[in-house]
């Protein structure tokens, strides 16, 4: 089975939002909202390939649903397509501000929503792939470190604009060094894959993001998580890599594991990104000097 392309569609009129799907649904898989509320909720939960966006709407009209859309790194790589009714050149400009990429007008025209549809939806993929390059981690498929350090700062910023938690974890494996040694790097590259898998499956909430930090450190944001929750996933972290039981003779488990520090910006205090990293990588240390395969909080 292929995966077809998702493409969504926002107006908060239900005969618009019916013309669009019937033009498109036989080709790809259509999510539709309502209203920009709803859209920014999807876009964050199901990642649509594309967006049909109408701009005049009740609430958050479409300038206002894409400029959110843009500034959250999460959703910024979604292309938009206004779909309006409006041809003057302000309009035009105000939506390519925006960051909109193309305009559809009404009235709707089959032909012409088909082929600009097609067209964004295979440079997106183009695209996709161009990113998958840029961020991940070649070896263990998870965020790698510059992007990771983009993302922090950024949800640095939501949490103290939302008032909201934001947690770190810092993760190393135990003993690393020795396990190369006896079992050769290419053993120790696949422990490194099987650690990051272990990790990436025990995180159960979306915005959750798990990164390599460096050679046999990953670190986890948490956003919106305050310290217990953050201590509790953690300590979960933790069992989980243990449980996925990957052979490490000369340890006293007899299995890899991992120690954990945990830091916590809290809101009201004025502590940086810097002092965040900083606190979690000295919890982390106390873990290790605490017989390791534990967390620190
Ligand atoms: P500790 O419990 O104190 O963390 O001990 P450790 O041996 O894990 O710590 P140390 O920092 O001394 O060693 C980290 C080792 O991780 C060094 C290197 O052999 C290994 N390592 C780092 N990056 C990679 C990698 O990409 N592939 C492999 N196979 N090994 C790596
Ligand atoms: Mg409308
Ligand atoms: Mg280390
Ligand atoms: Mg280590």
């Amino acid at each position: 089975m292929t995966l077809r392309p998702r493409v969504l569609i926002v107006d908060d009129d239900p005969a618009n939002r019916h013309l669009l799907e019937q033009m498109l649904g036989d080709e790809y898989e259509i999510l539709l909202a309502g209203d920009g509320e709803q859209a920014l909720e999807l876009c964050l939960r199901e990642a649509p390939d594309l967006l049909l966006l109408d701009i005049e709407m009740p609430g958050l009209d479409g300038l206002q649903t894409c400029r959110r859309l843009k500034a959250n790194p999460a959703t910024a790589s979604i292309p938009v397509i206004f779909v309006t009714s409006h041809d003057s050149p302000a309009s035009e400009a105000a939506g390519l501000a925006a960051g909109a990429i193309d305009f559809i007008r009404k009235p709707i025209r089959y032909e012409a929503v088909r082929a600009r549809v097609a067209r964004h939806l295979q440079l997106k993929a183009q695209a996709d792939r161009l990113r998958a390059m840029a961020y991940e981690d070649a070896l263990t498929g998870v965020l790698n470190r510059r992007y990771f350090d983009q993302l922090l700062h950024f949800e640095g910023r939501v949490a103290r604009r939302t008032c909201q938690p934001l947690s770190l974890v810092l993760i190393d494996i135990d003993r690393f060094k020795s396990c190369n040694d006896l079992h050769g790097h290419t053993y120790g590259d696949h422990c490194l894959r099987a650690v990051a898998a272990a990790l990436g499956a025990a995180l159960r909430r979306p915005q959750d993001l798990l990164a390599r930090y460096g050679g046999e450190e990953f670190a986890c944001l948490l956003p919106g998580t305050a310290r217990d929750e953050a201590l509790r996933t953690a300590e979960y972290l933790r069992r989980e890599v243990e449980a996925a039981a990957i052979a490490h003779p000369h340890t006293p488990a007899q299995v890899l594991t991992v120690s954990l520090g945990v830091a916590t910006l809290v809101p009201g205090e004025r502590d940086t990104i810097e002092a965040l990293v900083e606190k979690a990588d000295w919890r982390l240390y106390e873990a290790k000097s605490l017989g390791r395969n534990r967390v620190c909080g």
